[in-house]
């Protein structure tokens, strides 16, 4: 992804996002509601909104991705397993239908494939033959991952994908699509509010606020020793394990500007503790400091 800028009548939305990613790598969009990340993730497939205007480049092995690619070359995991499943069909008909659509195999190759599919992600022939409403959330989040993967993509995109399960849940069922995508060779993006999740599981990481990327590094680097003031909030605010019970947690202030609403200068500046007169003027452009990429004027950690 180079340069994506994703406008609206109302501003910008996605302001100049780029980033790369290897075979099998895990990396995870996070920054608050309304930060980008779910629209930065959605371009990549195709999946914007017909009022937007797109800049910017998406390359799936040098190449431009196009509608056809989302089910083949690039899949989707969603929040709600139920979005990506037909209510009334058999899980295993709907794997084998995804994978006649893209490989032309015959219905009982297909369905053979399918059934291996499923078996891989845990689902033996009685939930294969289900259909998803008889299945628990954690089963058909399973099957959507099994589904997502069946036709090899080059890419999955998983946006917010275990937010309708319990926490117990959510564990198993990120290890098994980190494990499944790198069996296989996917790269996976993984659109996430859970820092904690994306600690354990993510290889690189992109903090995105008002719509950019404010810092991108090492998933352990930016998450255990972050510089850009907006993550090192973001984390502050989190409870995190050996914190006293009862302990105030510091807030982050105030909100992040609506879209198209941030004027000169540094969109976190009004929020943030160390804004000088040189972050309300110029918006800073990604540099690297400390092994990371960082859009901020007074990184935490830079000598002055
Ligand atoms: S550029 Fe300035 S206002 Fe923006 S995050 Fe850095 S220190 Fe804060």
């Amino acid at each position: 992804m180079d340069g994506l800028r994703v406008g609206f009548p109302d501003g910008e939305a996605v302001r100049g996002v780029s980033f790369d990613m290897a075979a099998g790598e895990v990396f995870a969009l996070v920054g608050e509601s309304g930060a980008g990340k779910s629209l930065t993730a959605r371009t990549l497939l195709g999946m914007v909104p017909r009022a937007a205007r797109l800049h910017g480049r998406v390359l799936l092995d040098g190449g431009p991705v196009t509608p056809a690619d989302l089910g083949r070359r690039l899949a989707w995991i969603p929040q709600d397993a139920m979005s990506a499943l037909s209510p009334v069909h058999r899980v295993e008909d709907q794997l084998a239908f995804a994978v006649r659509s893209v490989s032309g195999a015959r219905r009982r190759e297909a369905l053979a494939v399918a059934r291996r599919a499923l078996g891989e992600v845990g689902l033996g022939p009685e939930a294969a033959g289900a259909v998803p409403h008889a299945l628990s959330g954690g089963m058909r989040q399973r099957a959507v991952i099994a589904m997502a993967l069946v036709n090899g993509p080059a890419l999955v995109v998983a946006d917010e994908p275990t937010t309708a399960l319990d926490p117990a849940r959510q564990e198993q069922v990120l290890t098994l699509l980190r494990e499944r995508c790198a069996a296989t060779g996917a790269a996976l993006l993984l659109v996430s509010h859970d820092l904690a999740a994306v600690r354990r599981h993510a290889d690189r990481v992109a903090v995105t606020y008002a719509g950019r990327i404010v810092e991108l590094g090492a998933a352990d680097a930016v998450l255990d020793r972050p510089v850009a003031p907006y993550t090192r909030g973001l984390l502050a605010s989190l409870p995190h394990a050996g914190i006293p019970r009862r302990t105030r947690l510091p807030v982050l202030a105030g909100a992040p500007p609506a879209p198209g609403a941030s004027g000169a200068g540094c969109s976190f500046a009004p929020r943030c503790p160390h804004a000088a007169e040189l972050c309300r003027r110029e918006e800073p452009a990604l540099r690297v400091v400390d092994g990371r990429a960082v859009a901020c004027h007074h990184p935490a950690g830079e000598v002055a």
